[in-house]
């Protein structure tokens, strides 16, 4: 079967009408194969407003439905991505072109998500606080916010909107999605999953949640419409220089996901074959795709020249080809232009005296895709094309001599999402965890930078955007907080003991 008949079959066992994926003008490649596997419509401006409006009109209804009920919403839509898991996976594998594991492990993470926002839906607290006034009582809300805008990247094509949907489905709001251009199926597919879920559940509004699919275009009428409070746009940086001053300007909300360029530090102490383990599949998985995909790499002078030549040897090793018929472990880059853009870091980085290792154009059997060997450079600078984020697999490796180096240079980038020590030395790995430590949102110690739970806030600093997704109380900025001062005596003081007595 052809990898688009293999998709039309996917989609119609799903419920996803073949009108959607089959009459529009816009042509989806997978980059598995180079082929066409569908054509979509993009939304007009006019349509995407009159959701916006649709949406806003469903949270109407939705607010006033207590949040353990809205929770059972997302324990069904749980249910139906369990159901559906394997299909959503291969569904990612070809659109995507991640391996069947890491397709898998998307869905999964959706999964998680539901279940985590199930438990939360009965534990949206807020605080009581001691009040300065006799016969009073001060207490915090949290109310439902609004329309939250979710405009998602390639690469978590599913689990992106999950984390967003599943937060705001039960905080009481409703979720208007613009997935990637470059990745409509996928949430073709989630959306009729989630009505599977919504029929189940059977008084759900209409427009709990709605679909753009769409490009930047459509982004923009999101970003730009007041009656979007919130808007989580995950993306590159670039991306979010764009979004975040244009939310900004009508003061709406935006928690921006944006890019990283994320590092680790090899110690003398630590255990190598694990810090192997752990940058291989960071720097290699997801072919080098994900946001927290590491990116550099700083290997202490005393044990640099035992440890980089084992890690160049697991290079060479690891084999790519493609997710659908190999079991290969890295699979083919989005398209063209991420190749290049490979191609293009890689002789920066020769420019700069880097020696590369790997990092060929690999011949799949596909001629239209963009297979690559993951590339490894060895770099007698930390400067240039080192600090920006190149979206492919490109690990630089560094010498140092000082943590406290090493640490600076870490944090000498622009982005700020993930980090990672290798060290069994508790003082080393205290040092990388306290302030004047690693300055990025994830910060681990023997474990990889990339493959972080959903129970943890997801998120970076500096041009990472600061935003915060998934687990601890990232739902809080899906609500707003509402301050209440409740007089239950006779008198009427005055806060600060402010007297205003009129006659
Ligand atoms: P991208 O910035 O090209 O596109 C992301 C989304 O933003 C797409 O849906 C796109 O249509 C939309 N968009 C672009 N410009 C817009 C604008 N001006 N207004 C409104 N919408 C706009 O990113 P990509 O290539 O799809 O994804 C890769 C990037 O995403 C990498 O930089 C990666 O690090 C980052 N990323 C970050 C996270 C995170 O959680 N921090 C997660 C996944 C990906």
């Amino acid at each position: 079967m052809s990898v688009k008949a293999e998709i039309a079959d996917i989609l119609t066992r799903l419920g996803v009408n073949s009108a959607s994926y089959t009459s529009g003008s816009t042509k989806i490649i997978s980059p598995v194969t180079g082929e066409e596997i569908a054509s979509v419509a993009d939304v007009s401006a006019a349509d995407t407003s009159a959701a916006i409006d649709k949406a806003h009109e469903a949270f109407k209804v939705w607010r006033n439905v207590p949040a353990p009920r809205r929770g059972e919403l997302v324990r069904l839509l749980g249910e139906e991505l369990r159901a559906a898991k394997e299909d959503l996976g291969r569904i990612i594998s070809i659109e995507v072109g991640k391996i069947t594991s890491e397709g898998l492990g998307e869905i999964q993470e959706m999964i998680d998500i539901c279940d985590f926002a199930t438990g939360l839906s009965r534990q949206l607290y807020g605080l009581t606080i001691a009040t300065e006034r006799p016969g009073h009582r001060m207490m915090e809300q949290w109310h439902p916010v609004g329309v939250v805008g979710v405009i998602s990247a390639f690469n978590f094509p599913a689990a992106v909107w999950s984390w967003n949907a599943a937060l705001a489905l039960v905080c009481g709001d409703t979720v208007v999605w613009k997935p990637s251009e470059k990745t409509p199926l996928i949430s073709l597919a989630c959306a009729a999953v989630f009505e599977k879920a919504a029929a189940r559940f059977g008084d759900a509004p209409d427009g709990l949640l709605t679909l753009l699919i769409g490009d930047r275009a459509v982004g923009e009428v999101l970003v730009d419409h007041p009656k979007v409070p919130v808007i989580s746009a995950t993306g590159s940086t670039r991306m979010g220089r764009e979004v975040g001053p244009r939310v900004a300007a009508r003061f709406g909300r935006s928690i921006l996901e944006l890019g990283g360029n994320n590092a680790g530090i090899v110690c003398p102490s630590a255990d190598q074959d694990m810090a192997l383990a752990a940058i291989a599949f960071g720097a290699m998985g997801t072919a080098g795709q994900r946001c927290t995909s590491q990116r550099r790499t700083f290997v202490h002078d005393s044990i640099y020249d035992e440890f980089v030549p084992r890690l160049k040897a697991a290079y060479k090793s690891v084999t790519v080809g493609s997710p659908l018929t190999t079991d290969a472990l890295v699979g083919p880059l989005i398209d063209a232009r991420a190749s290049d853009a490979m191609e293009r870091a890689l002789e920066q980085a020769k420019a700069l005296g880097g020696t590369v290792t790997g990092g060929e154009k690999i011949d799949a059997g596909y001629p239209n895709a963009h297979y690559r060997r993951p590339a490894i450079v060895e770099m007698p600078v930390h400067a240039g094309i080192v600090c920006e984020e190149t979206f492919a697999p490109v690990l630089f490796v560094m010498r140092y001599t000082d943590l406290d180096d090493a640490i600076e240079k870490q944090n000498a980038v622009g982005a700020g999402l993930s980090s990672t020590i290798f060290t069994l030395d508790m003082r080393e790995a205290e040092q990388f965890l306290s302030v004047a430590g690693s300055d990025c949102g994830i910060a681990n110690v023997n474990i990889g930078t990339s493959g972080a739970e959903i129970g943890g806030a997801f998120g970076g600093e500096k041009e990472t955007g600061g935003g915060r997704e998934s687990g601890s109380d990232a739902w809080k900025a899906y609500m707003r907080r509402a301050t209440n001062t409740i007089n239950y005596s006779r008198e009427l003081p005055l806060a600060q003991g402010v007297s205003f007595d009129i006659a």
